[in-house]
């Protein structure tokens, strides 16, 4: 269904599906394709030949990256077989060699091993921003800047960029931004609306939802972006699974009222962790004291399941004992499933720009669909444990 005058929530329903074109079954059909076939000689030489082998598309492809254009309001989509891969080929087809890349200090960890171990290896320039620079980025773009990639709000510790201020910058010394958009899984915030070029998402993430899927895309804000992405996505070899792009269009169904619930039960327990002499300070933009509440006030239309915390500075042992102790959050790297988690970061390890000071251990929660009050319970419990520890 086109009619884009629905609101979001309707769409959502209709979107990525066409149950005419397969006799009238509802959810699009699991394609696997590697052989297309062609009706001629001619079908074969004509180079606009909708679908040619495998790997460039198919209608599940097609299916799939049309839903998540629509829903980051963009011009085009490409899939790829994870978030990360789908953040290298954002970042490989805008770069060449001599290139000046400026990435936020807070972005997600494999994307920052990617620029250390493998751009600056092809020769692009790699200079990491602290992540509240706002329009302050005008000073450290230089003649042969390519790029601008943003995160908002960063990985583990939540700081929200001025993305428009950026943008603005960036529009007018006429460099391409990008933004990794996965936190607000392309609901609570839409980047293009607000001057940037590329969205990128781990579909592994709320939109899949379940815990059982890596996928990524990359939405375009205009023809000539999205043509010259998915040039270099071919070239690149890049093909997302079909089992994967079902389960991803399948989320979508759900993927709104799943994040609203996320939301409202990690807001209960960051404001729980507030009151938890343990916790020295809780780090959730949508807790009016956060430091970006403000800004993500501005930009955002609500707040996702992840709540990092700093536990009051304690052994080792006693954080182990914290950690060991919850059973309703096992330790876990992803997020935007059903289930809490519970995640250690060390933020140190992973910053140039703007160093991290703060003392106590970072952990971060996955915040699920159980029950808050149970989750509450869980919590306290464990500081508990860890208050005979210390
Ligand atoms: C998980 C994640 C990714 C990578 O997704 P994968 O499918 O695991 O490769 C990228 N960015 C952010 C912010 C993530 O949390």
């Amino acid at each position: 269904m086109s009619n884009e005058s629905y609101k979001e929530d309707t769409q959502f329903v209709h979107r990525g599906r066409d149950p005419a074109a397969y006799e009238g079954v509802g959810n699009p059909p699991v394609v696997r394709s590697s052989t297309i076939l062609y009706p001629s000689l001619a079908a074969y030489e004509d180079a606009g030949h909708k679908y040619r082998y495998g790997r460039t598309g198919n209608p599940l492809s097609d299916q799939f990256e049309q839903a998540m254009s629509v829903l980051e309001n963009g011009y085009g989509a490409i899939s790829a077989p994870s978030g990360l891969s789908a953040i290298t080929t954002a970042l490989t087809a805008f770069l060449n060699f001599g290139d000046h890349l400026l990435v936020a200090d807070n972005t997600y960890p494999p994307t920052r091993s990617f620029c250390d171990h493998v751009l600056k290896n092809y020769g692009v320039e790699v200079e990491y921003y602290d992540p509240l620079i706002g329009a302050g980025i005008a000073e450290l773009i230089r003649d042969n800047t390519a790029v601008i990639y943003m995160e908002s709000p960063g990985s583990d510790t939540l700081e929200i960029q001025d993305v428009p201020a950026i943008t603005k910058v960036a529009r007018e010394k006429g460099v391409l931004t990008m933004i990794d958009n996965t936190w607000s899984a392309g609901i609570l915030f839409k980047p293009l609306d607000y001057g940037v070029n590329l969205s990128i998402q781990a579909a592994t993430k709320y939109i899949s939802g379940h815990s059982d899927v890596n996928l990524g895309f990359v939405v375009a804000d205009n023809e000539a972006h999205y043509k010259h992405l998915k040039n270099k996505a071919v070239l690149l070899g890049i093909c997302a699974g079909g089992e994967d792009m079902y389960l991803a269009l399948r989320g979508v169904r759900t993927l709104k009222m799943r994040m609203k619930q996320a939301g409202e039960n990690a807001l209960k327990i960051a404001q729980f962790l507030q009151t938890c002499p343990e916790v020295t300070n809780v780090l959730y933009p949508a807790l009016p004291d956060d430091p970006h509440y403000k800004l993500w006030r501005r930009d955002f239309t609500g707040a996702n399941g992840i709540v990092s915390f700093i536990l009051q500075p304690s052994s080792k042992e006693a954080k182990r004992i914290f950690i060991e102790s919850l059973k309703l959050f096992p330790i876990g790297s992803s997020w935007g499933g059903y289930e809490s988690l519970i995640k250690p970061q060390n933020p140190k390890t992973c910053r140039s720009a703007v160093p991290w000071t703060e003392k106590g251990a970072l952990l971060r929660l996955q915040v699920g669909l159980e029950d808050p009050d149970d989750l509450i319970e869980d919590l306290s419990q464990g500081f508990g444990a860890f208050r005979g520890v210390l």
